[in-house]
């Protein structure tokens, strides 16, 4: 059976098995190099407070919040999208 990426998918390189990470979404575990990864940032305050807060020159601290998600649920998810259209990707 042909390959559709030499990588798989991949970013690993020569390496071997990597770490697995599991997936946000659904807990499949994925390897690190192959799961998407989202950062999203978060804090308490309201952002209209915090808006007003910011331009007084006052700190909020917030929190990173890291994600995985498996290359499935990341396209469920429409966090992420094919790199061509339908009608090209059908293209040899
Ligand atoms: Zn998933």
């Amino acid at each position: 059976m042909p390959k559709k990426r030499r990588s798989g998918g991949r970013t690993r390189g020569k390496k071997g098995v990597g770490t697995q990470v599991s997936c946000a979404a659904c807990g499949q575990l994925v390897e690190k190099s192959k799961a998407k990864k989202f950062t999203t940032y978060s804090s308490g305050v309201e952002y209209k407070l915090a808006k007003e807060i910011q331009s007084e020159g006052g700190y909020i601290p917030r929190q990173k919040k890291v994600q995985y998600y498996c290359v499935s649920c990341a396209i469920h998810r429409h966090k992420i999208r094919p790199g061509r259209k339908r009608e090209e990707r059908k293209r040899k």
